[in-house]
């Protein structure tokens, strides 16, 4: 059993969480494979080291000496490092490194991994496992795709019967600079990682006992979802959750890995297991897997006296956004209307010009466009084919007196989409999620 493990950033803010790492591996052999994140936050008040090294590069490209951000990103890796002991010589590379940006040979991304590199370093001393550097197997292509195969091959070639420590983050371009992934990005090495070692399952620790059923800001104390598809992942992020990226599980979609988010401050918690399918299901009574949202959505309604009975009408509308390079979230209609509806940040800068091509290009009965509104997405593969979700879900909403603007089913049944105005957003999401979560 190889399970590929990967820590983030508040799992690797401090010493004691260093320790907390190091329980959690011994508490189970298969954990043979560890990515890191550069240093988190202590506390709310705290910075990310991978924050400060931005700062870094951006202080030293205006001319302004950095020196004391630069003391306040080494000072973090060394109380790390003096606090557990360690027999690293930190000294040495962090003067290198100054004496580089000081003489700003180094990229930004270059600056910017070291975050990572020096968390990896430093794990790896402290368990006694084998440092692999990201530099040494991820490659990307000329055009920033990672190329996969190469990469899998060459750290298939690195890892040997002991435990190891990768660095997350970054990889190298063809010309040997380092390229770091969007932010966030340790995700896809540990997914990376996984798939080039096909391991049995990957695990994604972080500092919540998985994903929730709904924000926590909005709804208090929500439970972790038990088991989730990728269909309903990319859902629920699509409509708003901060869940993980599509891109980073692709790689442990593609191999069928499962992918299980844990807490590294609640290690007994189960968490969430994402998977293509599940066979047998923890919960199978349960409809609706998660609740989520976005508020600051635009409507744009045309309305045409026999609208649908033109043909090649949808399509003109729609040639007007893609003139306009706007792609549109919603296309719900009536009988002479059609309603578009995009995020207020993408249609705003061009709704006047937007409205004047539609006049001219489609010549409307007329056209209201309406602001403030709030998406609410209900997702879960066990609504498909049962009757009676919809109803229950909007006899909740009524009941609160919560008027719906839109409504729109995706074809697949995987979930139920509904506009409201912007200040019921967060009544909307309690009223569903303490109506299905049971
Ligand atoms: N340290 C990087 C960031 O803050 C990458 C990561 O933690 O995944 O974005």
């Amino acid at each position: 059993m190889l399970k590929v493990t990967k820590f983030g950033g508040s799992s690797m803010a401090d010493a004691g969480q260093y320790r907390k790492i190091r329980d959690i591996l011994q508490a189970d052999p298969g954990r043979k494979v560890v990515v890191v994140s550069a240093a988190g936050k202590r506390n709310k008040n705290d910075n990310k080291l991978t924050d400060l090294l931005y700062l870094c590069h951006a202080h030293s490209q205006y001319g302004v000496d950095c020196t004391p951000v630069f003391d306040m990103i080494t000072s973090r890796y060394i109380e790390i490092r003096d606090e557990l002991n360690l027999d690293v010589n930190l000294e040495q590379e962090f003067a290198l490194l100054k004496k580089r940006v000081d003489g700003k040979s180094v990229t930004q991304d270059e600056l910017v991994s070291r975050g990572e590199y020096f968390s990896a370093k430093l794990m790896a001393a402290y368990l006694d496992f084998q440092f692999v550097d990201a530099a040494d197997w991820i490659r990307f292509n000329l055009d920033g795709s990672v190329d996969k195969e190469n990469s899998y091959e060459l750290l298939q070639g690195l890892v040997k019967g002991k435990g190891v420590v990768i660095p997350g983050f970054y990889g190298i371009m063809p010309d040997g600079h380092i390229r770091t992934f969007s932010r966030g990005g340790s995700d896809i090495t540990g997914a990376l990682a996984a798939a080039a070692l096909d391991a049995d399952v990957y695990e994604n620790w972080t500092d919540v006992s998985g994903i929730l059923m709904a924000d926590p800001r909005i709804v208090e104390n929500p439970q972790a979802i038990a088991e989730v598809t990728y269909d309903e992942l990319r859902e629920l992020s699509y409509a708003g959750a901060q869940v993980l990226h599509e891109g980073t599980i692709l790689p442990v979609r593609e191999k069928g890995i499962p992918l299980n988010i844990r807490n590294t401050n609640d290690p007994e918690h189960p968490g969430t297991i994402i998977r293509e399918k599940f066979d047998t299901e923890v919960d199978p009574h349960r409809v609706i897997t998660g609740i989520t949202g976005k508020k600051d959505y635009s409507i744009i309604t045309v309305f045409k006296r026999g609208l649908t009975s033109e043909v090649g009408i949808l399509r003109r509308i729609l040639g007007v956004l893609e003139k306009h390079h706007i792609s549109v979230d919603f296309v719900p209609n009536g009988i002479d209307n059609v309603s578009l509806v995009m995020p207020t940040a993408v249609v705003a800068p061009k709704l006047y010009t937007l409205l004047a091509d539609m006049q001219q290009h489609i010549e409307p009965d007329n056209i209201e466009v309406m602001d403030q509104v709030a998406i609410v997405a209900a997702v879960g593969h066990r609504m498909a084919y049962r009757p009676g979700v919809s109803g229950q879900i909007f006899k909740a909403l009524g009941e609160a007196d919560i008027n719906i603007r839109m409504i729109n089913q995706g074809p697949d049944e995987l979930n139920i989409i509904f506009g409201v105005d912007n200040r019921d957003f967060a009544s909307a999401i309690r009223v569903l999620y303490n109506s299905f979560a049971k």
